[in-house]
C-alpha cells in the first residue's frame, strides 16, 4: 500500500508540474474567486445527477455523457460554478467512455487529492473555484503531459467558441446587405458550399 501511495504521490507530482508549464512566463493569475454552498443550496442549483457527480463524487456510467463525443471547439466550463476548466484543444478520445483531456485549461483550473475510496489510491479531480468532484486523472495519456484527465461529462458544461460563427454570420449578412439587388439571386454557390459538411 505504501508503494502505491508513494506511486500516486509521484503522479502527483508530475500532474502538477507538467501542468505548470508557462508559469516562468506569465505572471501569477489573479486569484480566483471561490464559490462555497452548503449541500442544500447545491441541490436547488444543480440536477439530481449533476449532483451526485460533483457533490456526492458519483461515476456517470461509461459512453453515457453527451459531451463524450462533442468535437466542436469551445471551452469545457464546471456545471456547478461556470469556471473555466479545459479547452477542445486538449480533448481527445481516450476509448475509456468519459470525455478526456491531456491538461487543464489553466494551470490553478483544478486542483487534485488522493482518493482512496476504492482501495486502490486514485487521483481525484476537483474544480478549484467550487470544488465539485470532476472526475481522475491518470499517468496514461498523450503527449505532450503523458496525462488522461478522465472527467465525468455531467459535471462539464460545453461553451463553444463563438468568434468564428460571429465572423461567419457578420460576413454573410455584410455579403447579403452589400449585395446590389439585381444581383441578389446569383450567389447560389456560396448559399451550397456553405450549407454543405
Ligand atoms: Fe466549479
Amino acid at each position: 500500500m505504501s508503494r502505491r501511495i508513494i506511486s500516486t504521490l509521484a503522479l502527483l507530482s508530475c500532474a502538477v508540474l507538467t501542468a505548470m508549464p508557462s508559469t516562468a512566463q506569465e505572471p501569477a493569475h489573479k486569484p480566483k474567486k471561490k464559490v462555497v454552498k452548503s449541500d442544500e443550496e447545491w441541490a436547488k442549483i444543480l440536477t439530481r445527477s449533476q449532483f451526485l457527480v460533483c457533490r456526492l463524487k458519483v461515476t456517470e456510467q461509461p459512453f453515457s455523457g453527451r459531451l463524450l463525443n462533442n468535437h466542436a471547439k469551445g471551452t469545457y466550463d464546471c456545471v456547478a460554478c461556470g469556471a473555466e476548466l479545459f479547452s477542445s484543444r486538449t480533448k481527445f478520445n481516450s476509448g475509456t467512455g468519459w470525455p478526456s483531456f491531456w491538461r487543464p485549461n489553466e494551470v490553478d483550473s483544478v486542483v487534485t487529492e488522493i482518493d482512496t475510496s476504492e482501495g486502490t489510491p486514485r487521483i481525484e479531480v476537483l474544480c478549484e473555484s467550487c470544488g465539485s468532484h470532476l472526475g481522475h486523472v491518470f499517468n496514461d495519456g498523450p503527449a505532450p503531459t503523458g496525462l488522461r484527465y478522465c472527467i465525468n461529462s455531467v459535471a462539464l458544461k460545453f461553451v463553444p467558441d463563438r468568434k468564428p460563427a460571429k465572423n461567419a454570420k457578420s460576413k454573410s449578412e455584410a455579403e447579403t446587405e452589400s449585395e446590389p439587388e439585381s444581383e441578389a439571386a446569383k450567389p447560389q454557390a456560396d448559399s451550397g458550399s456553405s450549407a454543405s459538411k
